[in-house]
């Protein structure tokens, strides 16, 4: 069979336990030979500082490494200062994004996305590789499905090469959604963001923030399990590998795991999937 190209998020780090913490599961995930692999920025209040580090200490290995970059509160030149630096250490992809709130997206000179993308290309030509957010589900600031998607290709016509969603757990969000993007001549690749399912509690939280819709059926399923993390572990492997079998006979063009720095629960879904 052959394999779509996979690529595995990794959370910032804060501390040198946790960077320590990441390089662990990122070695323990390179055996699936992702494309690359991305760090986020600035998310939960850590720095641009700890994302530089480990992408740059990731960037060191044989996996390619696409650090996230928001504006925040930077400067153009601060925003300058950091690319030439991932030019330096040989760094070829970028995530673009505005950024969660907390990140401080609100102080700076730049209110969207495509400004950021518009900015590196301005400023590096085509140097980087870069991804940008998508969001089948709609971007729970969007006011309409038609704005969101005229904002999601002004993204793309900046000179985004390709986009990550959202997470979702309704694999016909993401088929309309691509189908809508066809009808707009997007043809960039937009590869389903896959967000394996650990923790009920957590999962709530994070997609009361992000829109996420968690099926409630699949809800009152993990309400069952209780404290049960077998079960759940047993239920969120099986339902998120049946979701990525779905996506890839529908033609997705690659299946990139959020892993909250975590290694066992997306290696548990590829060994399913027969990587
Ligand atoms: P934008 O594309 O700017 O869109 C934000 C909102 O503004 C949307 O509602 C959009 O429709 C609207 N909009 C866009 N352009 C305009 C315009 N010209 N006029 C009016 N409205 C407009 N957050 C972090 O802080 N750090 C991370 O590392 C991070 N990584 C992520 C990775 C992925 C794959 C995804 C999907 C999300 C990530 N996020 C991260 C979350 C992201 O920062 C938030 O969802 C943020 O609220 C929006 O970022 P964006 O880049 O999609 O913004």
């Amino acid at each position: 069979m052959n394999k779509l190209p996979i690529s595995f998020e990794f959370s910032a780090p804060k501390t040198a336990d946790a960077t320590a913490a990441l390089l662990r599961s990122q070695d323990r995930l390179k055996g699936f030979d992702p494309e690359y692999v991305s760090v986020t920025y600035g998310a939960g209040g850590s720095t641009r500082d700890g994302t530089k580090e480990a992408a740059i200490a990731l960037g060191q290995g044989a996996v390619p490494v696409a650090p996230h970059l928001s504006f925040g509160g930077d400067t153009p030149a601060a925003i300058s200062a950091l690319l030439d630096e991932y030019q330096e250490a040989g760094i070829h992809r970028l995530v673009a994004l505005r950024g969660d709130r907390q990140s401080g997206y609100g102080r700076s000179k730049m209110s969207h996305a495509a400004e950021l993308v518009a900015f590196v290309r301005e400023a590096t030509g085509s140097h980087f590789h870069i991804s940008v957010a998508a969001y089948p589900e709609i971007h729970p600031e969007s006011t309409s499905v038609q704005s969101e998607l005229t904002f999601f290709k002004e993204k793309v016509d900046a000179g985004a090469d390709a986009a990550i969603t959202q997470y979702f757990y309704n694999a016909d969000a993401y088929f309309r959604y691509i189908d809508e993007c066809q009808a707009r001549n997007i043809d960039i690749p937009i590869v389903p963001g896959i967000m394996p399912i650990t923790n009920l509690k957590g999962l709530q939280r994070f997609s009361d923030i992000c829109g996420a819709d968690l099926p409630q059926w699949m809800v009152k399923r993990l309400e069952d399990f209780g404290d049960d993390a077998d079960a759940i572990k047993a239920f969120g492997t099986d339902f998120v590998t049946g979701l990525c079998q779905r996506l890839i006979a529908g033609g997705a063009p690659g299946l990139h795991f959020y892993t909250l720095n975590l290694s066992q629960p997306s290696a548990r879904i590829l060994k399913n999937l027969g990587y």
